[in-house]
């Protein structure tokens, strides 16, 4: 492993209480898609406690913001989802809204605010080149379609998804390669997913 990756991973683990932490609160607050306000204004703060500025959706949850290593190279998006699943039956479910975190996108947003965490360690930046943009998106999951039909005739949102929607407003412009992890019930080991669908790096 190279050196760059060996710093990289030691200041990843120094944000460990702040990744446990994030997640906890965002298992505990689920909101569905275009509806993850709270989450949303949790997140935020957490980014501009860390110094970063964010450039916000606006009329929709949502944001990114933009870390530039000075140095020429690729722009690399790293993206976390916002948005929760209602499921009645699971015991965790918001007893309101039935709102829960059953995929696991709790996870992904507090793995990025640990990425925006470890970006700002001393010397994270060093041996990288190009931008690194961080995103928070909103309404991966494709339910509550009448609200959502809603919001497009009210002309919020042009699209049911966020991240077409995020695409739609050039939130993504230059952008050369975008990835995001995802929580699974397999074993550690497998390392990313394609757009196509999982599959297993060797
Ligand atoms: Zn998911």
């Amino acid at each position: 492993m190279s050196e760059s990756c060996q710093v990289a991973i030691r200041q990843a683990e120094k944000q460990r209480e702040l990744i446990f932490r994030a997640a906890d609160w965002l298992w505990k607050h689920p909101e569905t898609g275009y509806k993850e306000w709270q989450t949303h204004a949790f997140l935020k703060a957490e980014y501009e406690k860390l110094g970063y500025t964010l450039v916000e959706a606006g009329n929709i949850p949502g944001f990114y913001t933009e870390i530039d290593t000075g140095r020429p190279g690729p722009t690399v998006l790293i993206m976390a989802e916002m948005d929760a699943l209602i499921v009645e039956s699971h015991p965790s479910c918001d007893p309101e809204t039935k709102a829960v975190h059953a995929c696991g996108h709790c996870c992904q947003s507090a793995g990025l605010l640990g990425v925006a965490a470890a970006l700002k360690e001393p010397g994270a930046l060093d041996g990288l080149s190009g931008k690194i943009r961080l995103m928070e998106v909103p309404a991966e999951e494709a339910i509550e379609i009448d609200f959502r039909e809603d919001l497009r005739k009210q002309g919020v949102i042009r699209y049911f998804g966020g991240k077409q929607e995020f695409l739609s407003r050039g939130m993504m412009e230059g952008v050369d390669l975008v990835t995001l992890i995802h929580t699974s019930v397999r074993a550690a080991g497998l390392r990313t997913a394609r757009h196509r669908g999982l599959r297993q790096l060797p």
